[in-house]
């Protein structure tokens, strides 16, 4: 098995590298770290110089735009002409988060789209409770060639189709494919082409149930339990029980759309 993490942060503390070797010697191959404030970009940088299947993306999260020094637009632009296969992300629109500011977050949003479209870069997009002002971005402007991620998906599923249309690729969380949800990820993975599915752990966001994990990471200081990045291969049995085909089947299926959208 050569499995695709499409979306994770191997550059933040609660990660060891021991739990990306022991995610290699699982099965897990190359996986796009994302970047998420200036703050990060020189570990996310490091990341790729010690292994070419650390993949990276460079991007100024959504959570992240009240506190992005000035200038930061400009040290994107470097860093991704200093790493030409880079993608830009993780970006986005958030809505749930305390305090949000919509306005400098979409000025934030169209920064970075533009530099994908410039750069014919892939673009990793968070979108949590902000369909409505994604669709509105998305739909009036020059999208990236190669397409955009939308991490972690959960819905609506209705609008799957538009977004496909528009060059979306769409990857499964694990922690979305919890029992309760199991009707909601039937639906997707019936409606989501099959050549736009991925699959990411967000490690060490977004840790799965129990029974979905395969390894377990120490909690961080705060208590919240850490996703491990070995969890992408439940998290692709999850998928493939739900698409009806073998683990080894999803992960040919998955790793070839990661490819696709970010390069081989
Ligand atoms: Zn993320």
């Amino acid at each position: 098995m050569d499995l695709r993490d499409a979306h994770c942060h191997y550059q933040f503390a609660e990660v060891p590298y021991a739990a990306v070797e022991q995610a290699r010697a699982d099965g897990v191959g190359q996986a796009m770290i994302n970047g998420s404030a200036p703050a990060d970009w020189a570990d996310v940088a490091a990341l790729a110089r010690r292994d070419p299947r650390n993949r990276v993306s460079f991007g100024l999260h959504p959570w992240d735009v009240p506190t992005a020094p000035p200038g930061w637009e400009a040290e994107l632009r470097a860093v991704l002409l200093a790493h030409p296969a880079a993608g830009v992300g993780e970006m986005g629109l958030d809505r749930w988060v305390k305090d949000f500011d919509p306005v400098a977050q979409e000025a934030a949003f169209r920064t970075q789209l533009a530099l994908a479209v410039e750069l014919d870069r892939a673009l990793t997009i968070h979108a949590v409770k902000a369909i409505g002002p994604l669709m509105d971005i998305l739909r009036g402007a020059e999208l990236p060639r190669r397409g955009f991620l939308l991490h972690s998906w959960n819905g609506p599923v209705e609008l799957v189709p538009a977004l496909a249309k528009l060059g979306a690729y769409f990857s499964f969380s694990a922690h979305h494919l919890i029992p309760r949800k199991a009707d909601l990820r039937v639906q997707f993975a019936a409606a989501i082409p099959r050549e736009r599915i991925l699959v990411e752990t967000d490690a060490p966001a977004l840790c799965p149930a129990p029974e979905l994990r395969l390894r377990e990471l120490a909690p961080d200081a705060a208590g919240t339990e850490q996703n491990h990045p070995s969890n992408l291969v439940r998290n692709n049995a999850e998928l493939a029980r739900t698409m009806g085909v073998t683990p080894e089947e999803s992960a040919a299926l998955t790793s070839a759309n990661f490819a696709r959208l970010f390069g081989a």
